[in-house]
């Protein structure tokens, strides 16, 4: 098993490896950002049964499909699993299966692995469960090639002409309080415990429901509860022992939007570009197609705007997870993950509430119940690179040059675009009360080679990172 070469998340993969581990399965984790070759040259050393690929970024995709490729290359006969966030069965059986001859199986989650392992090795179940399987995969491309609701995408110049409508004339625009990038490091734990938002907690143990109810469910509520308490005992050993150290950075800008790009100011005659793509599938009437843009006021109208840029890290997790490891104490290894994971989404949300509040200091009024701000009840987002509303992970580059979030904060980007300390968090602040967090969708190849060329990229390598959006 391996998390595939530029990606660092590898929360799921360790709970698999855990549950097949109980099951008398023997697992050799090759980790984190691990290249096509390791992984292979190892399966073969080992002679391993079966090969599992994980990752949790749009990028990895790619990068499965590139394994699977050598795989066919070198005549290869090991089936292979994919598994991890952004996977699914209609990725597996459209982009990977056709280029490998062996058994390629989507896994959805840990508890699945076991039955698809099982049902692969066992000699009398292995052939039928095979024959199975390649006939979910052939039907379901061939529902793909013959999808009925296909959303219909309208011309780059009609989507454009259907943008989000503000009246610019009117609307209030806020000058943050304080302009400029700030740093800050050592941000308490016993501040940020308060903001977890604990309901994807238990997703990452795949224990499914919310977070408070899940602490009374008939069946799963005893379960819940134990590990609601052992999470945050260990959380007091971190913040006792100072294991984890949590460091943010962020900065507000003038900005103006130039069509679909933005322009911010870092200083005077010194401007960075953010780009957006735009909404292009057919929408019903009052509905536009929008893009993150629309939020900030277009030079055209005068009027300057102003936008930010955030990234939160939290230091510490894989040192002490080693630790755990080497007790091989596999649990709290993954609780210490999944703990950091938490902190940092918690620290997202507690300093965009500070920047609300104060450093841009547009909502001082607000005052949000936990639930509230964990619905984002609240004026203004924070999308993320790599999120439905941008996918474009290499819009990371800038944000990260403009804080300087590497030499700030402590976070790098891999190869893949991914952020290391795996528990990161990036994005762009927005006001704007009618901001949301949209699905971007499906876009065409119009769209594709303006928004390369607006980027100064090739269309191909744009291609490569826009893939999972292109119809
Ligand atoms: N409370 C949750 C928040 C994570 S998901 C947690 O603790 O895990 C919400 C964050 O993901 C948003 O704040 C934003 O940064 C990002 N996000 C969600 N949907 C998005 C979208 N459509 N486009 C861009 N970013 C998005």
């Amino acid at each position: 098993m391996a998390t595939v070469k530029g990606d660092v998340h590898d929360i799921g993969k360790n709970i698999v490896g855990v549950v097949l581990a109980c099951n008398n399965y023997e697992v050799i984790d090759l980790g984190v950002m691990v290249p096509a070759n390791k992984i292979l040259e190892t399966a073969k050393a080992q002679n391993v049964d079966v090969i599992g690929l994980s990752g949790l970024i749009t990028p990895s995709l790619d990068e499965m499909v590139h394994v699977a490729k050598e795989m066919e290359r070198l005549g290869m006969k090991t089936p292979l699993l994919i598994g991890g966030a952004t996977t699914s069965k209609i990725h597996t059986a459209v982009k990977i299966e056709p280029h490998y001859t062996a058994p390629v199986i989507h896994v959805l989650d840990a508890s699945k692995s076991v039955p698809v392992v099982s049902r692969l090795i066992d000699a009398k179940q292995r052939t039928a469960f095979i024959a199975e399987i390649r006939a979910e995969y052939q039907a379901e491309r061939e529902r793909f090639a013959n999808r009925s609701n296909r959303p219909s995408l309208i011309s780059l110049a009609t989507a454009r002409a259907n943008a989000f409508q503000t009246d610019w004339v009117r609307h209030p625009i806020h000058r943050p309080n304080e302009l400029g990038r700030q740093t800050l490091e050592n941000i308490p734990i016993q501040i940020l415990r308060d903001w977890i938002d604990w309901t994807p907690f238990f997703i990452a143990w795949e224990m499914k429901g919310k977070y408070p109810q899940i602490l009374e469910h008939p069946e799963r509520g005893e379960e819940a509860r134990k590990l609601f308490e052992e999470a945050n005992a260990l959380l007091d050993q971190i913040i006792a022992h100072e294991a984890f150290k949590v460091n943010g950075v962020f900065g507000l800008y003038p900005a103006n939007a130039l069509g679909d790009d933005l322009e911010l100011v870092l200083a005077e005659g010194e401007t960075r570009r953010f780009h957006s793509l735009r909404q292009q599938t057919q929408k019903g009437t009052d509905k536009a197609n929008r893009a993150l843009a629309d939020f900030v006021a277009p030079k055209s109208t005068g009027r300057q705007d102003y936008m930010g840029a955030f990234a939160v890290t939290v230091h510490g997790a894989e040192a002490l997870a080693a630790e755990f490891e080497a007790k091989h104490d596999d649990y709290n290894a993954i609780m210490v993950k999944a703990l950091a994971d938490r902190l940092a989404e918690a620290t997202a949300e507690w300093l965009h509430a500070e920047v609300r509040r104060e450093h841009w200091g547009y909502a001082t009024e607000e005052n949000l119940s936990q639930e509230a701000l964990i619905k984002e009840q609240y004026d203004g987002i924070r999308p993320a690179p790599g999120y439905p509303a941008q996918p474009d992970h290499t819009e990371k580059i800038t944000l990260f040059e403009i804080l300087n979030a590497e030499k700030a904060i402590g976070i790098s980007l891999t190869e893949n675009l991914a952020m290391m300390p795996a528990a990161s968090v990036c994005g762009l602040y927005f006001a704007h009360p009618a901001a949301d967090y949209f699905n971007l969708g499906e876009i065409g190849e119009d769209q594709l080679a303006d928004y390369a060329q607006r980027k100064g990229k090739s269309i191909e390598e744009m291609r490569r990172w826009l893939a999972p959006n292109l119809a």
